[in-house]
């Protein structure tokens, strides 16, 4: 069956949300956008790469059943929209998400049929941490917990449809074009 959830995890700074904008351009999907409590980085606009809430909105947002799955991460919520995704099934198009692993098999146990799971792994932990710290938008106490976090994200792999290793970029790329020209 032909997916239309496809659905991007790795460690923080695996290259999730690079993958994903050059994804936006090759193809016709739709960004999911989740809702946060962190807070907004530089760059970054209300409504496109998140729905920024207050802590208080998201726990009403929870009592509402506004979300498939929502998870606390590195001390901030972060929480997948039911109505984005029923928006895009009812209207036939195809949605990207850049999300956690938990996030990722939480939306696969709600959407089976329909979801693809793809994992970008980092080619080493010393890598990871090495292009987290370019990145330059934690601190390095975040980047320690971060890495903490990939450890523990890494074991949940084999529960993936693909694992690409994330070493040359523009093999990911195309790796990831071919995986979703084949699966969507
Ligand atoms: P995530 O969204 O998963 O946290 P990013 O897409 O922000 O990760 O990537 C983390 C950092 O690593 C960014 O600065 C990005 O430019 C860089 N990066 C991503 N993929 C590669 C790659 N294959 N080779 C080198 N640097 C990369
Ligand atoms: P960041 O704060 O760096 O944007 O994201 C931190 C982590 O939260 C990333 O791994 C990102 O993929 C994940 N994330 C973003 N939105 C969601 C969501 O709706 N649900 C879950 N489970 N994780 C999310």
């Amino acid at each position: 069956m032909k997916k239309s959830l496809i659905i991007l995890a790795s460690p923080s700074g695996g290259g999730k949300s690079t993958v994903a904008k050059h994804l936006l351009k090759v193809f016709s999907l739709e960004f999911s956008t989740s809702a946060t409590t962190r807070v907004k980085r530089t760059g970054e606009e209300q409504g496109r790469e998140y729905y920024f809430v207050s802590k208080e909105e998201f726990k009403q947002m929870i009592e509402k059943e506004k979300f498939v799955e929502h998870e606390e991460i590195f001390g901030n919520q972060y929480g997948t929209l039911k109505s984005e995704i029923e928006k895009a099934l009812v209207n036939n198009k195809k949605l990207i998400f850049d999300i956690d692993v938990n996030g990722a098999l939480s939306l696969k146990k709600f959407y089976p049929e329909h979801s693809l799971l793809i994992f970008l792994a980092p080619p080493s932990l010393n890598i990871l941490e090495e292009r987290l710290r370019n990145r330059n938008t934690e601190s390095e106490e975040q980047i320690q917990t971060r890495i903490a976090r990939a450890k523990m994200e890494m074991e949940r792999v084999s529960n993936f449809d693909y694992v690409i290793v994330n070493d040359e970029l523009e093999f990911t790329l195309k790796e990831v074009e071919s995986i979703i020209r084949k699966n969507t």
